[in-house]
């Protein structure tokens, strides 16, 4: 009750004031923007060459960084910045919250991202990682299928999410360590449409990437069922 009070508060407020930095709350006129300029300059965003298996930087293109496991089934992985900090804080309130327009900030952001690192022509479709049911029911909304939505009609790629979905619910990640993790998500993705990926390049869009066991497993499904090739592009990754 009182966080729905909450929210008709805020939604009524923001007609009736100019919006505010979603972090700091100074002013930012009448555009509508998550974050203020001073905010925005503490996102860490990953820089090239990146490492394939994990986005961080590293000596040189193509090659791994040598600190991450580098055992997956996807080809590659883009983060656009770190999960800490203002970033952690902005998608935090994304995702509890629900708060669209940061889905329109940091797609945005991921697009800019992808146009300065990848091509369009390598790819076929984008698809989203699906929440389990329980998550998913929950908070009402699937924040990576918002995001690839965006993403998908910004690069007039065809969003393929109908095809990958997920099975059990999940017990929850960060209480478990590495190999429960793995262990975890093992077998708890499968295909609806083997057909509308086959021989598909797959962009798979998530917002967080912590040991990118999920990911893997999103890539060991698509390619199971003919996939060419799959990469990751995620708003945020683990430090
Ligand atoms: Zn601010
Ligand atoms: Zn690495």
């Amino acid at each position: 009750m009182l966080l729905m009070l909450t929210s008709i508060l805020r939604a009524s407020s923001a007609l009736l004031f100019p919006p505010a930095c979603e972090i700091c709350s100074v002013p930012l006129g009448l555009q509508r923007q998550a974050l203020c300029q001073s905010c925005e300059s503490k996102i860490r965003v990953l820089q090239a060459p990146f490492c394939v298996s994990c986005g961080r930087n590293c000596l040189a293109e193509n090659k791994t960084c040598g600190n991450c496991a580098g055992d997956f089934y996807f080809d590659r992985v883009f983060a656009y910045a770190y999960y800490e900090g203002v970033m952690r804080e902005i998608l935090h309130h994304y995702k509890f919250n629900e708060k669209k327009y940061v889905a329109e900030y940091l797609s945005e952001k991921m697009i800019s991202f992808f146009k300065a690192h990848l091509k369009v022509n390598d790819f076929d479709a984008v698809l989203a990682v699906p929440l389990d049911p329980f998550g998913h029911n929950k908070r009402g909304f699937n924040q990576s299928a918002l995001l690839t939505r965006r993403i998908s009609k910004a690069l007039s790629l065809e969003d393929r999410s109908y095809v990958l979905r997920r099975k059990r619910p999940l017990s929850p990640q960060f209480l478990m360590n590495k190999s429960e993790r793995k262990e975890n998500v093992r077998g708890q993705f499968w295909i609806a449409a083997p057909e509308s990926v086959r021989k598909a390049r797959c962009l798979v869009v998530d917002d967080i990437l912590t040991t990118g066991e999920t990911l893997s497993e999103c890539a060991r499904v698509l390619k199971e069922a003919g996939a060419i090739s799959v990469t990751g592009l995620t708003a945020s990754r683990g430090l």
